[in-house]
């Protein structure tokens, strides 16, 4: 299905679409080529049974992280194909522009379609920091409204594009990362998938902006199930969103105990999402980070 379709307010299924984001798993280091692609198949095989556990909530689509730059290509582009031929579930590849050129994203484009991908998350990226620094790289797209242009341009694909309710790190003010994202809609881009957040709040009042700024787009709250403390400290810090004091507080008195994290997570991300869903929200999406446990119980609470 069509994202247009999936999060048309006339779907005929009257439920909220649900969908899970994963990212291709990591090889070990250090192991010899034989050794790499038998880790690469088990740790494939093993992320396939996790989504398995998430099939019976009938996702709408399941997204699949792309490497800044076009590290793990490939593997983005085996698990899109087993999510659509084994799983038979819509997959949504993300796609980054940053160093890539026009003739690379065609033949990528005319490559995905032609195995049936529908739909694609369009994205600038972020390089990977090396010795501390960015490397900067830009080829023949600066932005990724370009990119979105691109893609429309040249493919029948339709375009998600990223929002951050509590701004991008690098915009100068929200009203301004608005504008932003109103490029990448005028572009072509038919759904907004946000960045994770705490706070509800901030969400709340982020819709409110972006719909007054004339965007008319389902905008797709993105969800972390909190597994462990210093996961919810990484990633916090790395996607650069608030951290409340309360929410800290919930989670550090369990620092220590793994079980009674996992709980909380669960809780915490069961209110956010109930009361997401009391404001109206179109979808949600959930950050799984390759584990099925904490989405499943959070989807049963819901439901
Ligand atoms: P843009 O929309 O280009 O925005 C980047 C910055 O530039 C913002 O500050 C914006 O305000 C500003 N800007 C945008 N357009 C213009 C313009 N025309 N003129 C001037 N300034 C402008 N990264 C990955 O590497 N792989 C992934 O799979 C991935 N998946 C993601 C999924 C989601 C849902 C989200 C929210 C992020 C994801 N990211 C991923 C991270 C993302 O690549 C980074 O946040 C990146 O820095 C910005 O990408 P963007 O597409 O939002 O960029």
């Amino acid at each position: 299905m069509k994202l247009g379709e999936i999060y048309s307010k006339t779907n005929v299924s009257k439920k909220i679409p649900i969908s899970y984001e994963i990212f291709p798993p990591k090889v070990k280091p250090g192991l010899n080529e034989a050794q790499a692609t038998a880790d690469k198949v088990q740790k494939i095989e093993a992320l396939i049974e996790q989504l398995r556990q998430l099939k019976c909530f009938d996702p709408a689509l399941i997204s699949i992280t792309y490497g800044a730059g076009g590290t793990n290509q490939e593997s983005t582009i085996s698990l899109a194909k087993k999510i659509l031929n084994e799983l038979e579930i819509t997959p949504m590849q993300h796609f980054t522009c940053i160093c890539s050129s026009k003739d690379f994203i065609k033949n990528y484009l005319n490559e995905i379609e032609t195995f049936g991908i529908k739909n694609i998350l369009a994205l600038k990226g972020d390089m990977p920091q090396t010795d501390g620094n960015k490397t900067v790289c830009y080829q023949d797209f600066k932005y990724a409204n370009e990119l979105v242009d691109f893609i429309n341009q040249n493919s029948d694909l339709e375009i998600a594009v990223a929002g951050y309710p509590e701004k991008h790190p690098t915009a100068e003010s929200l009203d301004v990362d608005i504008k932003n994202l109103k490029c990448k809609i005028d572009a072509g881009g038919v759904a907004i998938f946000t960045q994770l957040f705490f706070d509800n709040e901030n969400f709340y009042s982020y819709c409110d902006k972006v719909y007054s700024s004339g965007i008319k787009k389902p905008i797709i709250p993105g969800i972390l199930p909190v597994t462990s403390f210093s996961q919810l400290e990484r990633m916090s810090s790395m996607c650069a969103v608030k951290l409340p004091n309360t929410v800290v507080a919930k989670f550090e008195k369990f620092q220590n105990n793994e079980q009674d994290t996992i709980k909380m997570g669960v809780e915490f991300a069961t209110l956010q999402c109930q009361k997401l869903m009391e404001f109206g929200v179109s979808g949600l999406h959930f950050y799984t980070l390759n584990k099925a446990h904490s989405t499943r119980e959070i989807i049963q609470n819901l439901f």
